[in-house]
């Protein structure tokens, strides 16, 4: 039934295409037009404890297979993303509205990390270690943790589940993925990847579904690792779940408050790129998005006037369209977040509101789309000490705080890390000394020099510090999260 797409879409457990055992339904809609794009089966704690269950059964088989037998069906997986990289990257912009080149660098980029995890599986595992006695060998094994859930976000609807599951499965572990519910279309073409692969039944699993199907894979024993990538309110919650349950970990990617600072010795031209970018790119929805702008006292006001006319000129297309800068905002939810940080700006008197574009005119909407989750920035200037909610939470949309710090790039750098968030920031400067102070003391995951705050390489580690991250879902580092480690040794006279 997969390819009727009159049916509801469906879970994919232990091998097949399944309604589960709830009678609801939800609708997706297109955040450019508001038109309903897809139903779908809204998983129950049933289908989770399925789907784990089919994943339990599969996992003696897998893990016993060679890391290049089951390499061979990522590979597959692997020329299916790149085959099918146009379809795919434009139901990622039906879906979450990010404008279509971007979907399918979201595409590309899952290609990249199975194309990684998949090579590695020709790649040494473990090490050889020295011994005090010269007739035994010592060995530091991995071996697969067994059942692994991946919980991910609708921002980067294919991307980031594969960053999650190419290296676990990889490793030797089974999979229950939950997708986002605003990105479901997305997670049924992924399992038909799978699944036109031949993976073996029950080693990837999907349900469809709403947070408490993310909860239920949680709550569920059986599962041994949580990788999670979403905000940090869920997150930490998730992280709070697992933690002290024997033999369980959880790896949880949240979100950031990220800056970029602007030094005395910043190219102006490179600085406004960098913010810019930063700051509007993919709406501002990306974690690594930059809402706070920290710029230094000599360059501060050339910079403000050239950040607002840029403010005031980015435009809102159609995300399906090649030459649209900025889509609109992924849902309702998304909104109502934006305009409440807004409101809380333009009622407090320590900011001064610099760009209100947030609510647009009839005609900056693209005609066809009137209907759809359209904002334009909101820029705001504000003092470093403030404690305004919107300069110290993540925002997630075109929402952007700029700050006039004076002194040498401690200062800078002080504010940026005033912060419970870690995940990234970017300095823009021509001196080697700032450069380096920042890359020493920026207290994020991800920094960025002379470049915008945003983009990431798979063969990079990707992950924050402090609030925004606990562990390494992300990228190669995730084979700390999915395997265990056994020295091993063996006397050999
Ligand atoms: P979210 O609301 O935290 O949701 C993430 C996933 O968790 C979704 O699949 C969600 O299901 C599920 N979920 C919700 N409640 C749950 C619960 N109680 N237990 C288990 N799972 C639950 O995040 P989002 O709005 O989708 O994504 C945006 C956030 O992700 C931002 O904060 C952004 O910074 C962050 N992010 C971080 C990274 C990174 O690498 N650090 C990358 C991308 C995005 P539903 O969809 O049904 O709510």
């Amino acid at each position: 039934m997969r390819d009727d797409q009159t049916e509801p879409l469906r879970h994919y457990v232990d091998g097949e295409w399944r309604s589960g055992h709830g009678t609801e339904t939800f609708e997706t809609v297109n955040p450019a037009t508001r038109e309903t794009l897809q139903t779908v089966h809204r998983g129950t704690e049933e289908d989770v404890s399925d789907a784990v269950s089919a994943a339990e059964s599969a996992v003696e088989e897998w893990r016993a297979l060679s890391y290049i037998d089951r390499a061979e069906y990522l590979w597959d997986v692997y020329h299916e993303l790149r085959d099918r990289t146009d379809e795919l990257g434009e139901i990622v912009t039906k879906e979450c509205g990010k404008e279509i080149s971007e979907g399918r660098a979201d595409v590309v980029e899952a290609a990249h990390m199975v194309e990684l995890a998949a090579g590695n599986a020709r790649h040494p595992h473990g090490d050889v270690v020295p011994s005090e006695i010269p007739s035994k060998d010592a060995y530091m094994r991995r071996s697969p943790k067994g059942v692994v859930g991946c919980i991910t976000p609708w921002n980067f609807p294919v991307a980031i589940p594969y960053w999650h599951m190419a290296v676990t499965l990889v490793e030797g572990n089974t999979v229950v993925w939950k997708p986002a519910e605003q990105t479901p279309w997305c997670g049924q073409t992924v399992a038909e990847m799978f699944e036109d692969a031949g993976i073996p039944d029950g080693v990837f699993n999907l349900v469809q579904g709403y947070g408490e199907a993310g909860n239920a894979i949680v709550e569920d024993d059986r599962v041994d690792t949580v990788l999670f990538t979403g905000s940090a309110e869920v997150g930490h919650k998730v992280d709070e779940k697992i933690g002290g349950r024997a033999g369980r970990n959880a790896c949880c990617e949240m979100g950031g408050k990220n800056s970029v600072v602007v030094t005395d010795a910043a190219d102006m031209d490179i600085a406004l790129h960098s913010t810019v970018m930063s700051s509007f790119k993919t709406t501002g929805q990306r974690c690594v998005s930059a809402e706070r702008l920290v710029v230094h006292t000599d360059v501060y006001e050339e910079f403000k006037r050239k950040f607002v006319d840029l403010a005031e000129d980015v435009t809102v297309g159609d995300p399906l369209s090649e030459d649209t800068f900025m889509g609109p905002l992924a849902d309702e939810d998304q909104i109502a977040k934006f305009q409440r940080y807004n409101d809380a700006v333009r009622d407090s008197d320590d900011a001064t509101v610099l760009v209100d574009r947030a609510e647009l005119d009839a005609e900056e909407i693209p005609e066809g789309h009137e209907d759809g989750f359209w904002v334009g920035p909101f820029v705001y200037e504000v003092d470093a000490d403030t404690d305004l909610d919107p300069f110290h939470e993540e925002v997630f949309g075109p929402h952007v705080a700029l700050v006039e710090y004076d002194g040498d790039i401690e200062r800078g750098v002080e504010i940026q890390n005033d912060t419970e968030y870690g995940l990234a920031g970017a300095v823009v400067s021509e001196d080697y000394r700032q450069i380096n102070y920042y890359r020493d003391h920026a207290e994020v995951g991800l920094a960025y020099g002379n470049l915008p705050c945003i983009g990431a390489e798979v063969q990079l580690p990707f992950g924050g510090v402090k609030k925004s991250g606990s562990g390494p879902p992300h990228a190669r580092e995730v084979v700390e999260a999915v395997t265990e480690r056994t020295a091993w040794t063996l006397n050999n006279s």
